[in-house]
């Protein structure tokens, strides 16, 4: 396959982009330029006003894979990570039964190939079975090339047994990703605690009860000489929390969800369960830090924290109904209609913090679309626009905020090496 991208704006992590030609021969990037001329037999794409940009990388997806198919496969899930321009993905071990084990990671990255056509990474759990006591078959896991480890989901309540497990898997290499809550305080996990959950009458989770938990795990990981990374930041005063770790040296990253920046607890509404997730959408001034955050790094990278459930599921009340949202399809549009659209930050941010920066933190080469690199890149009409119907759908659930809404944005091609993945 070969393909002459005409006249693109070419995003890049550091600065804004800039416009130019890209060929692609045999799945590589050939040349990047000004006026070139496409080769006898190569298809021209005009990219005109488009954005050419590295392809996406998601570091928190839940594929439901072994166990909960009616809800996500890996088929349909990284399908939906090519709707959504995401050409890599890391799955949670949250699954059933839990990914805890060399047999089940063998399981599921031997049924990765056979169904994907982009590369799926899997964590695994930290504690056997995802119970929260005695350890998971750790070094297993790493012979089949875990690096990252997490329980998410819910915390490792006993911090005796994160310590032990920080203490043996660093010596691997390997890295923790922390899901933060404290049980005790967060009540039945429906909403955040605060307006919207006094009128409501349903007890909400506390802002703090995830804010102790993550300062708990980074001082355990400062102590032991972990790297823990923090999954999901929901809350101004946890963006702080990593902020002033950061400052003071400790091996800390974190991630941010789109709907954390977008969304606040007043969108629930009438009990609207599209808007619950855990930890829950917090308040209007939360958003903003959030977005500070972000901005200014605290925040390494973007992760969806896609967690498709059915209709039946999400169609319970709303203390019943699971917690979790899609987020593959609708990230880089919802991104882009928000924040890029709105003038708050640029192309380069996307690049870094939902493409580079994930793969980073993975052990990965981050793509890039200069010359000589393989070929792994999205074209997006910021002109366009992307109406998120059942039909666009390719996962298999449609547990999303953004359902039969219109948003500023479209992906209009995916490439991954020699492969188009997705061209409208
Ligand atoms: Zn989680």
């Amino acid at each position: 396959m070969s393909l002459l991208i005409k006249g693109g704006e070419i995003a890049r992590e550091e600065g804004a982009p800039v416009r130019g030609d890209v060929l692609v021969e045999n799945g590589v990037i050939k040349a990047v330029g000004q006026n070139l001329e496409a080769p006898e037999g190569v298809r021209e794409v005009d990219a005109d006003g488009k954005i050419v940009a590295p392809a996406m990388f998601d570091a928190h997806v839940h594929f439901r894979e072994p166990g909960q198919e009616h809800k996500e496969d890996i088929a349909h899930g990284t399908e939906a990570a090519i709707n959504g321009g995401v050409t890599g993905v890391v799955m949670m071990p949250n699954t059933s039964p839990v990914i805890d084990s060399a047999a089940v990671v063998g399981a599921v990255l031997d049924k990765a190939r056979q169904v994907s056509r982009i590369p799926v990474y899997t964590s695994g759990c930290i504690t056997k079975g995802r119970t929260g006591e005695g350890l998971a078959g750790i070094d297993g896991m790493r012979n089949l090339g875990v690096v990252m480890l997490t329980d998410d989901g819910d915390p490792v309540a006993n911090p005796a047994v994160l310590k032990n497990a920080m203490e043996y898997a660093t010596s691997f290499g390997m890295f923790f990703a922390s899901h933060c809550e404290v049980p005790e305080l967060s009540g039945p996990r429906a909403l955040n605690e605060g307006k919207v959950s006094y009128q409501l009458g349903i007890k909400g989770s506390p802002a703090c009860s995830e804010e102790i938990c993550m300062d708990r795990d980074i001082r355990l990981a400062h102590a032991t000489g972990a790297h823990v990374h923090i999954q999901h930041v929901s809350s101004a005063i946890g963006m702080k929390t990593v902020r002033w770790w950061k400052e003071r040296g400790a091996k800390v990253t974190a991630e941010v969800a789109p709907h954390h920046l977008i969304f606040n607890e007043e969108d629930i509404g009438e009990y609207d369960t599209h808007y619950k997730m855990n930890p829950p959408l917090r308040t209007l001034e939360d958003n903003a830090a959030l977005l500070e955050g972000l901005k200014e790094g605290v925040f390494d990278l973007i992760a969806t924290d896609h967690a498709p459930h059915g209709e039946f599921e999400k169609g319970q009340d709303f203390v019943s109904a699971p917690n979790g949202i899609t987020g593959l399809e609708t990230a880089l549009v919802s991104l882009h209609d928000r924040f890029i659209a709105a003038g708050e930050f640029g192309w380069d941010l996307i690049v870094k913090r939902y493409s580079a920066e994930p793969r980073r933190l993975m052990g990965l080469d981050p793509v890039a679309v200069e010359e000589g690199k393989s070929a792994e890149l999205v074209v997006f009409d910021p002109a366009g626009e992307t109406t998120f119907s059942r039909d666009f759908m390719r996962s298999k659930s449609v547990n999303t905020p953004f359902l039969n809404q219109t948003l500023k944005g479209r992906v209009d091609l995916v490439v991954r090496g020699s492969e188009v993945l997705l061209e409208r």
